[in-house]
């Protein structure tokens, strides 16, 4: 059963906060050893389509937070957290030959009084690695206001108003302006794909999809790996971190321009092409190739990182890499070190599973995530919904656990979200849209 939340949440909201959003542009950067926050530019946007209910709570950790307190009584009145393309990169070999620097945008409400905020990131073991702290006058005349910028939106999906829905943005990137039509064709396939998966299908009329038609001059994305080189709005390219189908943009400062004139919480950004590839990070932007065979399952996939924080639930085998220490239970939702397992599915494991589960045919399941998994329709179903402890995700073969043989988060050929992956989506959009649920 579903009823709104009470009015008490909301009351918080207008009394620190107006319906506007103050953006907020910082570089991020450093290497390896050391890194840093440092802040661009503050801009005044109509409207606020975040959240106005549970401000203060951090419902996800993220690998980085926004704390934004009131100046007069330092009362915590917003977190904001979120995952950055920086500090997946501070993994790379290259992060320990020289410093680089990622662009990031962040949305807050604006606020009535002055406010302190603090932005931080944490590393793989929950502490944090670097801090900034900034005081932020609404008065302050250097705040640029912006808004219309000329670019044309269409509502894909039209639920509600921004105060109560979802707001997802799909931003073209890619498309020349004689591409526009099959932009918003495009659009409404990943609208449709999305809505086609539970736990969404069940929740669409809590979301808003509004598709944004910026025009590239040039159509496709770059593609280093063949020495191609486009112009386009938001300079996407295949090849990220030197991984050929790692395909993402880095034009944040620009992104968040282009949608300046759209109240938005979550950024798809589509990329017309129909070479696979794509990502996703949680807060921050997922981005699908528009015309790949497997353009649903990926765009659903990714869409699974950047919205509700899911981690990715396969391996690299032997390859190993301890993205996820020992010492330390992961903040996503869908992974386990067992170091606090408590917190995580344990309630929705059946009595008498062991901890770890085997797997039926004793298989990890491993990357590439596009090979062919066996089994009837019905046999991919049941290593999906049953909930154990299996050994074998987050990229590493041994020392981190999935919920189960298989899901969304693991493997293309399946189409459903496990039980776990099913209750952090229904979670998270419970906390944008200040949902209570009572059993
Ligand atoms: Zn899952």
């Amino acid at each position: 059963m579903l009823a709104l939340a009470t009015t008490a949440g909301a009351q918080t909201f207008d009394e620190y906060f107006e319906d506007n959003t103050l953006r907020l542009d910082y570089v991020l950067g450093g290497d390896s050893s050391a890194q840093y926050i440092q802040l661009c530019q503050l801009y005044k946007q109509p409207r606020w389509a975040g959240r106005r209910n549970r401000l203060a709570e951090t419902y996800l950790l993220g690998n980085a937070q926004i704390n934004v307190f009131d100046s007069e009584s330092g009362r915590l009145i917003y977190v904001h957290t979120f995952s950055t393309l920086f500090q997946e990169w501070l993994n790379e070999t290259e992060a320990t030959q020289m410093k680089r620097a990622f662009e990031a945008s962040y949305n807050i409400p604006f606020p009535k009084r002055p406010i302190d905020i603090r932005v931080t990131l944490t590393n793989n073991h929950n502490k944090i690695c670097a801090m900034l702290t900034h005081h932020v006058d609404p008065s302050d005349i250097l705040i640029r206001p912006i808004g219309d910028n000329g670019i044309p939106y269409k509502y894909i999906e039209k639920n509600g108003d921004v105060s109560e829905c979802v707001d997802i943005a799909i931003v073209a990137e890619g498309y020349t302006a004689t591409e526009m039509d099959k932009f918003y064709k495009d659009c409404q396939r990943a609208a449709d794909a999305i809505f086609s998966h539970e736990p969404f299908k069940s929740m669409r009329n809590r979301f808003n999809v509004v598709a944004v038609g910026a025009v590239s001059n040039e159509s496709g994305p770059s593609e280093p790996g063949k020495g191609i080189w486009h112009d386009t709005v938001l300079r996407s390219h295949y090849d990220t971190f030197y991984s050929d189908r790692y395909l993402t943009t880095s034009a944040v400062h620009k992104l968040f321009d282009l949608l300046s004139g759209v109240p938005f919480e979550h950024i798809i950004v589509l990329i017309n092409t129909p070479r696979y590839g794509g990502g996703g990070i949680y807060n921050q932007w997922m981005c699908s190739s528009s015309d790949h065979a497997t353009f649903k399952q990926v765009l659903v996939h990714e869409f699974g990182h950047s919205y509700a924080g899911l981690a990715d639930e396969y391996n690299y085998g032997d390859n190993h890499v301890e993205w996820y220490p020992a010492d330390t239970e992961p903040w996503e939702p869908n992974i386990t070190t067992l170091k606090d397992f408590d917190k995580k599915w344990k309630d929705l494991i059946p009595p008498g599973t062991p901890i770890p589960t085997t797997t039926n045919n004793n298989q990890q399941t491993s990357r590439p995530a596009n090979t062919q998994q066996g089994g009837t329709r019905e046999d991919l179903n049941k290593k999906t919904q049953r909930v154990g402890v299996f050994e074998g995700a987050g990229y590493m073969a041994r020392g981190a656990y999935r919920p189960a043989e298989l899901c969304r988060m693991n493997v293309n050929e399946v189409e459903d979200f496990c039980p776990v992956c099913t209750r952090a989506i229904i979670g998270i959009t419970d906390f944008y849209t200040g949902t209570v649920r009572t059993k």
